[in-house]
């Protein structure tokens, strides 16, 4: 099984969600089956209880689950079905720990956040990753992981341990880091900059977790000498460098995605091949 993390930096709300779907939605395209899950690092143990007005939309899954509306990104993207399983909350892995600690499961011992809150993180994404979510039935090849809020925020702490740790359970060849980071445009003449970037990039890896690919968010599409700059500085191969502009509409963005070899350069760094033919993206 192939993990892919989505991490994002800078802020929230750059298009993390829409990067992550439309990976998943390329990797479909190589026969792959794919499946998706969304972390939330908030305490709430899901979103129904949220008003729309402070988290937007909440997604209603099939199995009556309200969900984050990313959710319904990959129910899109993907043409899955998911269940409320496929979304973590702070909440829901702190009752599942609190729970199991009243039973006396953890036999005497004191229950920590770590090894225990990220223990029960990386069970859950391991469980959540074979649930079958396409009419075949059978279990996903990859599964996308996305983790809501931006790298160093205090709280999605225990799930950025959780993968730190989660990329030795399951080996180097099967985890693969894809950190979305935003660009922005500053000064009269027009700017690139690349700083915020760095910073976040030196963030993650502070953290123990290594970017394979840095998507970067731009309002324009982003200047060569910059892409460069970011390869250079944030140590990742120039073809690593995703330029993602403003779209006029989120569904092209599988498509400039696919325009820089993405899945090239996934499917090298974790020995993807295709399974079958099935319509290509053009
Ligand atoms: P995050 O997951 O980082 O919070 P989302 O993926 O939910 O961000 O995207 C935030 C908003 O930005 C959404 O309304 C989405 O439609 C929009 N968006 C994302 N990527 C692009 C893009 N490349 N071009 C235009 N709009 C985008």
């Amino acid at each position: 099984k192939k993990y892919i993390l989505v991490t994002g930096g800078v802020i929230s709300g750059i298009g993390k969600g829409v990067i992550a779907s439309s990976t998943g939605l390329l990797l479909r395209t190589m026969g792959l089956r794919v499946t998706a899950i969304k972390i939330d690092p908030y305490l709430n143990i899901d979103a129904g209880t949220m008003s729309p007005l402070d988290h937007g939309e909440v997604f209603v899954l099939d199995d009556g689950g309200e969900v984050d509306l990313d959710l319904g990104n990959y129910e899109r993207f993907l043409d899955v079905t998911l269940s409320r399983e496929n979304n973590i909350t702070t909440g829901k892995i702190y009752r599942d720990v609190i729970e199991r600690e009243r039973k006396g499961d953890y036999l005497g011992k004191t229950v920590q956040v770590v090894p225990h809150i990220t223990d029960a993180i990386q069970d859950w994404v391991e469980r959540v990753a074979k649930i079958p979510v396409d009419d075949s039935g059978l279990e996903p090849d990859v599964c996308i992981v996305e983790m809501g809020g931006t790298v160093g925020d205090i709280e999605s702490a225990p799930f950025i341990e959780a993968m730190r740790q989660f990329q030795f359970r399951v080996g180097h060849e099967n985890f693969c880091l894809i950190h979305v980071s935003m660009v922005p445009i500053v000064g009269s003449v027009g700017e690139q900059k690349t700083k915020p970037t760095q910073a976040s990039v030196r963030d993650l890896r502070g953290l123990g977790l290594t970017p394979d690919l840095i998507a970067c968010r731009s309002s324009a599409p982003l200047e060569a000498s910059v892409a460069q700059k970011i390869s250079m500085f944030c140590h990742v191969p120039s073809t690593n460098v995703l330029a993602v502009h403003d779209c006029p509409s989120v569904y092209h963005v599988p498509l400039l995605l696919h325009e820089q070899q993405l899945l090239t350069t996934i499917s090298k760094r974790l020995n993807l091949a295709p399974r079958e033919t099935q319509a290509s993206v053009s």
